[in-house]
């Protein structure tokens, strides 16, 4: 009997394993269809000066409205598109719809710093890619300031020394980069001495632990207080309540953000969000 269920648990499991491929498969060719089209978009969420609360700059977050599936979350397709060459056109795809908001939000006096733009290291894989990135941005006449790359790393790097040379070329155009989902990912300390970034992320899950275990309490703490020795700023993902953001601001985070502060949004509810005036105009 043992054995029996032994085999049907493999052969269930195997099916489970073609489903899996099956439908990864599905999802490539859906999302290489999707990007030809056009049909992702880009949602932006809130930075805020813990400080005094004002606005520091958006991330750009990718969303797909699949037409039969709903929407798909960025952590299922990224994962799709690293996995493939799509992570090139998903990556250009969304430089290019922040170039063209940051000349909207420019052209109607709505005053963006910066918007931050999630960087898979799967995407220096791709050759010249710092060069071409710097020319699309120059191409739109958008000051490298005004972009950000958050450096995200789901799997540890192949290459590290090639990695860190590329980050340093795109440091030295100009643009400023973040270490995301710190303490979580694989990024570690090493990686702080080496990387040019002046900003560390500290990772959601620390922040939503903080206010219900003391070893996430102690994490964060810790991560702020060696971001100041080591002259880096600090942003808290994931900021969920008034009492996170007041103890945030008490340990001298620089910026917070999350629901307790607003969702990703589109660009016309973002324009609606920083116009209060207009909320009731529609
Ligand atoms: P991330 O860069 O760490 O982004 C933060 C994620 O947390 C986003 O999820 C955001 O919507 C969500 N979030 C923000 N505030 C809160 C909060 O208060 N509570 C909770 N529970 N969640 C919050 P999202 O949009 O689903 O994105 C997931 C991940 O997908 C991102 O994590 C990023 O790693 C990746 N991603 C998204 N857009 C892009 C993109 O354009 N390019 C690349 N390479 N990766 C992207
Ligand atoms: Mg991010
Ligand atoms: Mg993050
Ligand atoms: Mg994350």
């Amino acid at each position: 009997a043992v054995k029996e269920t032994g085999k049907a648990d493999f052969r269930f499991y195997e099916e489970g394993m073609l489903e899996q491929a099956r439908e990864r498969l599905a999802l490539t060719v859906e999302l290489r269809e999707a990007l030809q089209r056009g049909e992702l978009d880009v949602e932006y969420q809130p930075k805020r000066n813990l400080r005094d609360g004002s606005l520091a700059g958006v991330e750009a977050l990718a969303r797909w409205h699949h037409p039969t599936r709903g929407d798909v979350p960025p952590a299922i397709f990224v994962a799709i598109a690293e996995r493939s060459a799509l992570i090139h056109a998903l990556g250009e795809f969304v430089l290019r719809s922040v170039l063209a908001q940051v000349k909207l939000w420019d052209a109607s006096g709505t005053h963006v710093d910066y918007v931050a733009i999630n960087l898979s290291m799967h995407e220096l894989s791709r050759p010249a890619f710092v060069e071409t990135l710097a020319r699309t941005v120059r191409s739109y006449g958008v000051d490298p300031m005004r972009i950000r790359f958050e450096l995200t790393e789901s799997t540890a790097m192949r290459e590290p020394e090639e990695t860190l040379r590329q980050l340093v070329k795109l440091r030295s155009h100009g643009f400023d980069l973040l270490i995301d989902d710190f303490g979580a990912g694989y990024w570690n300390l090493g990686h702080l001495r080496e990387l040019p970034v002046g900003t560390i992320k500290i990772d959601q899950s620390f922040v939503r632990g903080s206010g219900l275990n003391l070893v996430d309490r102690e994490i964060t703490e810790a991560i702020v207080g060696l971001a100041k020795k080591l002259n880096m700023r600090t942003i808290a993902e994931g900021v969920e309540t008034e009492a996170q953001a007041d103890w945030l601001r008490e340990l001298g985070c620089d910026v917070g953000q999350g629901y307790f502060f607003a969702r990703p949004m589109t660009p016309d509810a973002f324009r609606r969000y920083l116009d209060p005036s207009l909320v009731y105009a529609g």
